[in-house]
C-alpha cells in the first residue's frame, strides 16, 4: 500500500504519518528528514540545501528528484510507502506519476489533512512560544513563510489529486485520535488488511 500525506505546516501530519507507518507496517519516505540528514551531516547536498531551507523556501526540484529516485531505487520500498513531504509542488507531483510509472507501481491513497489558515497561524504562534526550538525553521515567522510556501506551491498539488479522483480531504481540526481514525477507517475500507 503506498500513501501521500499533505497537510500545511501545523497541521499535524508528522504525527499522522508516525500512526500509520506503526498501524500499517509502511515505511517512511520524508524528504524533509532526509535533507535535515544531509545538513547534520554537513555533506555537499547539507551545504546547498542549509539555507533555503532555514528561510522556509523549497530546495530545487532537481536535488529532490534525485533523492526520491535513490531512494526507490531499494528493495524495502516493496513493502508499501508513505511519502511525507513529497511531492510538493506541480512539477514534482508530474515527475512522480512518471517515476511510478516506469516502476509499475501505483498510489492507493492520498490524504490531505485539512486544517482552517487561522487555527494553523494560532498553532504555529503557540508552538513557537511554548516549545524550545528544536530546528532552525520552526521559528514562527518561517513557520508563517512556510505556510505561504505551502498555499502557493503545494494547494495546486492537491487540486492535481482531486481531478484524478483520488484525494481524501480528513477534518484535521479533531483529536489526534479522532484524524487517525478517520484516516484509517478510509483505508481499510478500500483495501484489506491482514
Ligand atoms: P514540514 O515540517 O512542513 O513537514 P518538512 O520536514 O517536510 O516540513 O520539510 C522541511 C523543509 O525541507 C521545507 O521547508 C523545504 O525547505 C525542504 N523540503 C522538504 N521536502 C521538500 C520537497 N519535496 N521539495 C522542496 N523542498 C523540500
Amino acid at each position: 500500500m503506498n500513501i501521500i500525506l499533505f497537510g500545511a505546516p501545523g497541521a499535524g501530519k508528522g504525527t499522522q504519518a508516525n500512526f500509520l507507518i506503526n498501524e500499517f507496517d509502511l515505511i517512511q519516505i520524508s524528504t524533509g528528514d532526509m535533507l535535515r540528514e544531509a545538513v547534520k551531516l554537513k555533506t555537499e547536498l547539507g551545504k546547498q540545501v542549509e539555507t533555503i531551507m532555514a528561510n522556509g523556501d523549497l530546495v530545487p526540484d532537481k536535488i529532490i528528484f534525485s533523492l526520491i529516485s535513490d531512494r526507490l531505487n531499494k528493495e524495502d520500498i516493496k513493502k508499501g510507502f508513505i511519502f511525507d513531504g513529497f511531492p510538493r509542488n506541480l512539477k514534482q507531483a508530474q515527475k512522480l506519476d512518471e517515476i511510478i510509472n516506469d516502476m509499475n507501481i501505483k498510489l492507493d491513497f492520498v490524504f490531505h489533512i485539512d486544517v482552517d489558515e487561522e487555527i494553523l497561524t494560532s498553532r504555529i504562534e503557540n508552538r513557537a512560544k511554548q516549545e524550545k526550538i528544536t530546528r532552525k525553521d520552526d521559528t514562527s515567522s518561517i513557520l508563517i513563510e512556510r505556510l505561504k510556501v505551502f498555499n502557493r506551491e503545494t494547494k495546486p498539488v492537491l487540486e492535481y489529486y482531486s481531478n484524478k479522483k483520488i484525494l481524501n480531504v480528513i477534518d484535521g481540526m479533531g483529536t489526534i485520535e479522532e484524524v487517525s481514525l478517520n484516516i484509517s477507517m478510509i483505508i481499510k475500507k478500500d483495501f484489506k488488511v491482514d
